[in-house]
């Protein structure tokens, strides 16, 4: 049979979703958040000329080899603007200066505290009334200068990124308290099968707990969308009807189901949707996670990931991350790879696409973390990393090296 491949099922996704909208959002709550729209400075940064040091603003022409002494004829604090009967520094004069505060006129450079003869510093200390300079002083020595870090119309970040502490800090700077970001998307999770009871429930005979909801659930938080947590569905045609019209209602913007889409005699997820909607494919070449289904359920994007528990994560990472990426407004590039050495043989016997767990270590030599079972959630709790072997190897001796996906 001829199963689609893993690349052209990503891209088939990707085609079929499409950004959520935005909203205006008070910076304080803007951290991860994508942005939705370029960001220009309307200032320059930094605002106006000030001091990277405490110490005295002077005029660099007054400042020689050998001994100057200046007349301090004013004492400038952060914050403050550099007045108090004060207008420009004149020949032979220096100002006492702070760290961030404003160069007065006429002066282009700071001496720091600690190159003078004032050696009295801390806290409370006035300013003395001369000061003493043993060297010659550059023009623009000290001095942050007006837009010497951003110049104003720049734009300083593009939009569909998601917002990094520092770029909080940026926009703090540049006095911008609404951020333009998308609004984050929401994701319904439906889990299905009889032998599933939650997490607080005791186990009787057959029955398992239900993980993937759980571990779903994280990693499309992770990913940046809201979880709808749907619950667990009945192996029933009406019990899995229900609860994806349920999601209708709650306005989502994709559907992400487990279980259910394999051949067995009481898998109805693929068979509902199909019947209100349309699958767009169903299998992929990959191992674990051939049975993946990809369709849309009543016009919403529907992500039908298989039971076993490795085969969820797997192909939650590998098609479901990138969708809901896309859907919260990121720019959706491929994971970065990493090339690794393997420490053992490996064997890949179908030649599918394969998603091996691994431990790289510090020389990047990988080993293989157990049975590979899809069900083996385990092996892949003691894994940092996913060896991806491309369809069509079948296996790679020792020593040869490979990609990885590090987690
Ligand atoms: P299915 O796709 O329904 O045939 O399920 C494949 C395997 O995954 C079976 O062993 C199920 O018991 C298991 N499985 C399905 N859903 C879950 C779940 N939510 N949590 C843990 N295991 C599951
Ligand atoms: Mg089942």
């Amino acid at each position: 049979m001829n199963l689609l491949s893993v690349q052209e099922a990503q891209e088939r996704i990707l085609q079929k979703v499409h950004p959520v909208g935005q909203t205006k959002f008070p910076l304080e709550h803007a951290a991860r958040r994508v942005l939705a729209e370029d960001i220009r400075a309307a200032t320059d940064l930094p605002t106006f000329d000030n001091s990277s040091m405490d110490g005295f603003a002077v005029r660099s022409q007054d400042t020689s080899a050998s001994r100057v002494t200046l007349a301090v004829v004013a004492d400038i604090a952060a914050g403050a603007a550099p007045t108090r009967g004060f207008t420009r520094l004149a020949a032979g004069e220096a100002a006492r200066i702070m760290t961030g505060a404003p160069l007065p006129e006429g002066a282009d450079a700071v001496i720091p505290v600690e190159e003078t003869d004032f050696s009295e510093r801390g806290a409370g200390i006035s300013a003395p009334k001369m000061v003493t300079i043993t060297r010659a002083v550059k023009a623009g020595e000290n001095v942050r200068g007006r837009g010497t870090d951003i110049r104003a119309g720049e734009i300083v970040l593009a939009k569909r990124r998601r917002l990094r502490a520092q770029d909080i800090g940026l926009l703090a700077m540049l006095g911008i308290a609404d951020v333009p970001v998308y609004n984050l998307p929401r994701v319904a999770l439906l889990s299905s099968g009889d032998e599933l009871v939650p997490v607080d429930a005791p186990l009787t005979e057959g029955k398992i707990h239900d993980s993937n909801t759980y571990a779903l659930a994280a990693q499309i938080a992770e990913a940046g969308a809201e979880v709808i947590r749907l619950g667990v569905a009945k192996d029933e045609r009406a019990a899995v009807e229900s609860l994806l019209n349920r999601a209708l209602e709650m306005d989502v913007d994709m559907i992400v189901t487990s279980a259910g889409v394999s051949v067995g005699a009481f898998d109805f997820v693929k068979e509902v949707v199909e019947a209100a909607g349309s699958l767009n494919f169903w299998r992929v070449n990959m191992r674990p996670g051939k049975p993946l289904a990809f369709g849309e359920y009543r016009g919403i994007p529907f992500v039908g990931l298989p039971g076993n528990p490795v085969s969820a994560f797997v192909t939650f990472e590998v098609f479901g991350r990138g969708a809901v990426e896309k859907l919260a407004g990121l720019e959706t590039r491929p994971r970065p790879r990493t090339a690794v050495r393997l420490g053992e043989a490996i064997s890949s016997p179908d030649g599918r696409e394969s998603y091996l767990r691994a431990v790289v270590d510090e020389a990047g030599v990988a080993r293989l973390t157990g049975h590979q079972g899809s069900g083996n959630l385990f092996s892949l709790v003691q894994a940092n990393a996913l060896l991806i072997i491309p369809a069509g190897v079948k296996s790679r001796p020792a020593g040869s090296e490979v990609e990885a996906w590090l987690m």
